[in-house]
């Protein structure tokens, strides 16, 4: 297969799966997929645990959710999704909240029984005084939002676990808009038509995905630009874009996340998928329990799988890009280089230096083949 690599892509998540796909469908020429990772399915892959053969997401839960019609008739094609729709709780003072911040958390935090309009006009009155025309900073902004109290209480601590620093040399824009809902709704993505997990679970899609004769994937092969494997087309590339130059402008910086695996001997640990610990005496910022994202299996009563989530700094695993003007300016620079390199094109998360949710990737991979398909010919 080696021989005749039509196209190369590297990296096996989304993106580069849905193009290796479409190239290998639509164009029907050879493609080689290359990831460094012992495994397909790059940040969305998922495995089941040896003991409770639970499925579990090794990068973080991820939730399927999308109102594109054009991504859901596409991902449809390899997968079926089951009817899960996710719902997030906040664990503060030793009580459970909803969240994003909602009718039931201002009643409940503040024991009151307000309707969807006296709590409007309530929090309303909390964020008068911090209204402003430009905010300085994210600390600001959130509670300009939704005031202090909630602010304090479900925001301020989680986000310096999270992002590793005071929110008040966070930038603004790092939340447009703090969720905030005058109602009772719990669908953490309500605005979504669709949501779900894969029947069988993600890895499975990536096999679906790739199940073409025309299409080889390499485990454990790092690619490098200064020797690299040379397709008669075209290379798409989806790793970080700083390594793929050897950081000749620097290193673009993520946060990144480390997860902690344990089995508790009980049918139930927490009642739900995720709950989140906003509060700095926990280290970890969440924990998830991944056997409520497939309610349809017979998972045993006997056990459960509980994962803890920590916010960390690693270059090798980079999760949350960190997105200041400075990143912003290196990632331009590296840009500009690549679009000299012939044959040469790049998407993804990791060589955009965006967040993209699953849909996102996937339809900007649908795009991205379009313009391969126009270019080909
Ligand atoms: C914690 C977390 C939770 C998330 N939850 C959700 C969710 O609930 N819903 C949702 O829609 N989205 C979610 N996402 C986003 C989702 O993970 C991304 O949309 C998706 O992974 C992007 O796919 P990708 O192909 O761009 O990148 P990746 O999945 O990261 O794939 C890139 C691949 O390239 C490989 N690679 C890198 N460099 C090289 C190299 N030099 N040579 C060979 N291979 C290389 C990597 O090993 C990796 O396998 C979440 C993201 C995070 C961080």
């Amino acid at each position: 297969m080696k021989k005749n690599i039509d196209f190369l892509v590297v990296g096996s998540g989304f993106y580069g799966c849905v193009i290796a796909e479409r190239i290998a469908s639509v164009l029907k020429k050879n493609v080689l997929i290359v990831d460094k990772r012992d495994h397909i399915g790059g940040n969305c892959f998922s495995e089941i645990d040896k003991t409770t053969k639970i499925e579990y997401h090794k990068y973080g839960t991820h939730i399927f959710h999308t109102s594109n019609q054009k991504v859901w008739n596409y991902i449809n094609k390899f997968t079926n999704f089951n009817g899960y729709r996710h719902q997030v709780i906040s664990h503060y003072n030793n009580k459970k909240y909803q969240m994003p911040i909602n009718l039931e958390t201002i009643n409940n935090y503040y024991q009151k029984d307000f309707s969807p309009r006296e709590a409007e006009v309530f929090i309303k009155k909390k964020t008068v005084k911090f209204q402003k025309t430009n905010y300085k900073n994210f600390e600001e902004k959130a509670k300009s939002q939704i005031g202090n109290d909630l602010y304090n209480a479900f925001i301020k601590e989680y986000t310096e676990k999270q992002w590793g620093k005071n929110p008040k040399n966070l930038p603004s824009n790092i939340f447009n808009r703090l969720p905030l809902r005058f109602n009772y709704n719990e669908d953490y993505f309500k605005n979504c038509i669709w949501q779900g997990i894969p029947i069988d679970g993600y890895t499975r899609v990536f096999e679906n995905l790739i199940d073409n004769k025309r299409i080889s994937f390499q485990p454990l092969t790092e690619y490098n630009i200064n020797n690299p494997i040379k397709p008669k087309y075209l290379t798409i590339y989806t790793g970080p874009i700083d390594k793929l130059f050897n950081y000749r402008y620097g290193k673009l910086s993520w946060r990144s996340l480390k997860f902690k695996n344990k089995i508790v001997q009980q049918e139930d640990f927490q009642g739900t998928s995720v709950i989140n610990y906003p509060q700095l005496k926990y280290e970890f910022t969440r924990i998830h329990e991944p056997k409520h994202l497939h309610l349809e299996r017979n998972y045993s009563k006997k056990s459960t799988l509980v994962i803890e989530e920590y916010p960390i700094i690693n270059d090798e695993e980079p999760y949350y890009p960190i997105n200041d003007n400075n990143n912003r300016a290196i990632h331009r620079l590296y840009k500009r280089d690549i679009n000299k390199l012939k044959n040469f094109i790049i998407g993804g998360r990791l060589a955009d230096y965006a967040y993209y949710d699953m849909d996102m990737t996937i339809s900007a991979a649908l795009v991205k083949f379009e313009y391969i398909l126009k270019n080909f010919k």
